[in-house]
């Protein structure tokens, strides 16, 4: 069945919005809670399986609502336990999905926010894609539960998601109101229950929008910094050019750290290009030592591009030197190299073959 873009999601609601709906629309709004409690609580998405649910409030929901979940096109499982996934929204548009172990059971996924980028950053795949189009929150909350439900069908109850991380394709902040929505969303007590410190924001620096963090879920805040120099920082990142490092670090003094904690830089090393004795420096008088959490991230090289990754023996040599400075520094191991992890990579790459297949 074709499905209709005219209906609004199920996804898409809040808790609190799914009541009004059902009440505004002559049906109880517990059924809110108790349809809640059966797709983020119970991870059971086929309305037939709601045992609780009336077969009024069923049809209702089928004549109204859109029901379906994106759906995942590949998959693909790397020997360090990372899952890729390609995953197509009702209009057929494709984003990738990440699933990362780390230790202590902890799953988190990475999630896109849009489909292809408008920043163009000039290391990163994506943003040589140019801007297709928002995700809008049923999309992003959809690809959490679509991965869930792979996850329960194909791999059991060993693996469940615990985490979030807005670090695939786009640039959440861009898409501002959707992604404060699908936050509310993940965060939500009756369904997925997701602290603020399992959701982390990745933003490329759109400064407007860090200065209306404050009215966003107090989730971890990672700032893709990248270069402690404006002229390199702008050859990396054409955003620069708009807002500057002083803009950005005056907006990031905006954000009440009281909520959000700490600011996380991430800072990918690039070989002989931003991994010198005076980016050092550089990082060492731009960024406050209290708040600041240095993450580093191996450049990951792919075919048509420049750049190199630095040696894991200057890698090393770069997180002792900023540790020295007082900067808490981790650097970020690579995942599921031989699976294209990478942003942006799989969906080129598969896009390709798919078109060779068609
Ligand atoms: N647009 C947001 C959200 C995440 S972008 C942002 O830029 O912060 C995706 C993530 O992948 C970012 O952390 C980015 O720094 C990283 N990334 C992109 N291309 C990369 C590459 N070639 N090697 C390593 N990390 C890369
Ligand atoms: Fe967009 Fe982030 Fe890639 Fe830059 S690094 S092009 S902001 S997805």
């Amino acid at each position: 069945m074709k499905p209709n873009l005219e209906k609004r999601s199920l996804y898409s609601f809040t808790v609190e919005e799914l009541r009004d709906y059902f009440k505004e629309n002559g049906l109880s709004k517990f059924v809110a809670d108790q349809i809640y409690d059966w797709v983020y609580k119970k991870s059971v998405f086929e309305p037939e399986n709601w045992s609780n649910i009336s077969n009024k409030v069923k049809t209702f929901l089928n004549e109204n609502l859109l029901l379906t979940l994106p759906k995942i096109v590949w998959d693909g499982h790397s020997v360090d336990g990372t899952r890729k996934f390609l995953v197509a929204m009702s209009d057929g548009k494709t984003v990738e999905t990440v699933a990362i172990p780390a230790k202590n059971d902890r799953l988190t996924l990475c999630v896109s926010s849009q489909v292809g980028c408008a920043i163009g950053c000039t290391f990163c795949h994506t943003g040589t894609m140019g801007l297709t189009r928002h995700l809008d929150s049923s999309e992003i909350v959809g690809q959490f539960l679509t991965v869930t439900r792979f996850l329960k069908e194909k791999v059991g109850e060993s693996e469940r998601l615990t985490n979030i991380v807005y670090m695939g394709q786009g640039e959440p902040l861009h898409n501002f109101e959707h992604v404060k929505k699908a936050t509310q969303i993940f965060m939500e007590d009756k369904g997925l229950m997701l602290g603020q410190r399992k959701i982390t924001l990745s933003t490329s620096g759109l400064v407007p929008q860090i200065e209306k963090l404050n009215d966003f879920p107090p989730v971890n805040v990672a700032i893709s910094l990248h270069a402690a120099h404006n002229n390199i920082r702008s050859e990396l990142m054409p955003i620069n050019k708009a807002f500057d490092l002083e803009r950005l670090l005056k907006a990031i003094r905006t954000i009440n750290l009281k909520a959000h904690r700490w600011i996380t830089y991430e800072y990918i090393l690039i070989a002989n290009y931003n991994d010198r004795p005076e980016d050092i420096e550089a990082l060492g008088e731009l960024l406050d030592k209290k708040d600041s959490k240095i993450n580093l991230i191996p450049f990951n090289e792919y075919p048509d591009s420049n750049f190199k990754r630095p040696s894991d023996e200057r890698i090393k040599w770069f997180q002792d030197q900023l540790m020295k400075r007082g900067l808490i520094t981790t650097v970020r191991t690579t995942k599921g190299a031989d699976i294209l992890a990478a942003c942006g990579q799989l969906k080129s790459e598969m896009e390709d073959k798919l078109n060779l297949w068609d």
